[in-house]
């Protein structure tokens, strides 16, 4: 029921001008939202790069019900590309993208060319995309829309969740040489049948997928707060004789922020997922409604350093 309440909550935009614009909870939307245009994702970019860091740049749009808001939304990603290019921002930016922005529940078809066409802004700015893992329903299908793209944009980076009881085979499928691999736990609410539903459960999978991502031939991306998590990553790291340019660590804009400089300034790659865009609340709220753990992820990243 609450969490109903608060997913309303989350789609009704007088409720979000209210929250945005008041001092207090605008400066906590802004501290993992850093606005809502691409003069603002090109701003903070270059704040993270000029501390060493790498960033991946998410547009947040409101959700596609329509393909002319999927056309809209490559048309903002490929500005935001050359954006990112005439700052000077690339290789060190490339961006992450939700299939479902660009089309995936309405047309697969018109979803591969808007991908595509985001994929060759990509390239022209010198650098690459990677394809958010959105909930379970979903995955056979981007992963085929990866395959496709990458017969073209080889460098077109994959999520898989370790919540998933599939995703042990997956990271198999998808370790072979040039594959970019990001590895996390994964964010929505889903199943048993599909699901590991424990902390334990999950981490493990984690830890099994990490196995795999080091040993095989790809670049894995492990994105993941968790400090036990990324302290197993960097020892089988360098079990699996993986320099420090041989993967990369990953952690969301606003959380745990002196631990990425931290990592950065060890010699790590470190990669700051930045979301902007014009539904930072309706993200926020989201993503704290859709499992009990993320309010936990946000609650402690306000506390922690
Ligand atoms: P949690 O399980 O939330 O926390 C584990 C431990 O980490 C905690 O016990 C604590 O010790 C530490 N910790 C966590 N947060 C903090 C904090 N704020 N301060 C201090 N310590 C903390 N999900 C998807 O489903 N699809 C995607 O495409 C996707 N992309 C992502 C990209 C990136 C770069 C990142 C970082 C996450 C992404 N996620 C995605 C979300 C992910 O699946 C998890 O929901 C989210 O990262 C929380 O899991 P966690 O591993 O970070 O740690």
């Amino acid at each position: 029921m609450l969490r109903k309440l608060i997913l309303a909550a989350s789609r009704s935009p007088r409720l979000e001008r209210v929250i945005v614009d008041s001092p207090v909870s605008g400066d906590v939307v802004r501290r993992y939202v850093p606005g809502p245009a691409i003069d603002d994702a090109v701003r903070a970019t270059r704040d993270l790069t000029g501390s060493g860091l790498t960033v991946t740049v998410d547009n947040l749009g409101e959700d596609t019900t329509t393909l002319e808001q999927a056309t809209a939304v490559r048309d903002e990603y490929v500005a935001l590309l050359r954006a990112l290019s005439a700052a000077e921002l690339t290789p060190a930016a490339e961006v992450s993208v939700k299939l479902s922005a660009v089309g995936q529940r309405l047309d697969e078809k018109q979803t591969l060319e808007n991908a595509r066409a985001i994929c060759a802004a990509a390239t022209e700015a010198g650098t690459t995309v990677t394809l958010d893992m959105e909930d379970h329903t979903t995955t056979d299908s981007t992963l085929e829309i990866l395959g496709e793209l990458r017969k073209d944009f080889p460098t077109t980076g994959a999520v898989v969740q370790a919540y998933l009881r599939r995703t042990e085979a997956d990271c198999r499928e998808l370790s072979a040489a040039g594959s970019r691999v990001r590895l996390c736990k994964g964010a929505y609410a889903e199943p048993e049948s599909v699901a590991y539903q424990s902390r334990l459960e999950v981490d493990k999978s984690f830890v099994r997928c990490v196995n795999i991502l080091m040993a095989g031939d790809g670049y894995p991306m492990l994105a993941t707060h968790d400090p036990r998590l990324i302290a197993i990553g960097q020892d089988r790291a360098r079990w699996f004789g993986r320099s420090a340019d041989q993967f990369e660590l990953q952690m969301l804009y606003g959380v745990r922020p002196a631990e990425q400089r931290r990592l950065a300034h060890d010699g790590y790659t470190m990669r700051v997922y930045l979301p902007y865009g014009t539904e930072s609340f309706g993200y926020l709220v989201r993503r704290l409604a859709e499992r009990p753990a993320n309010m936990a992820l946000f609650a402690r990243s306000l506390v922690a350093r």
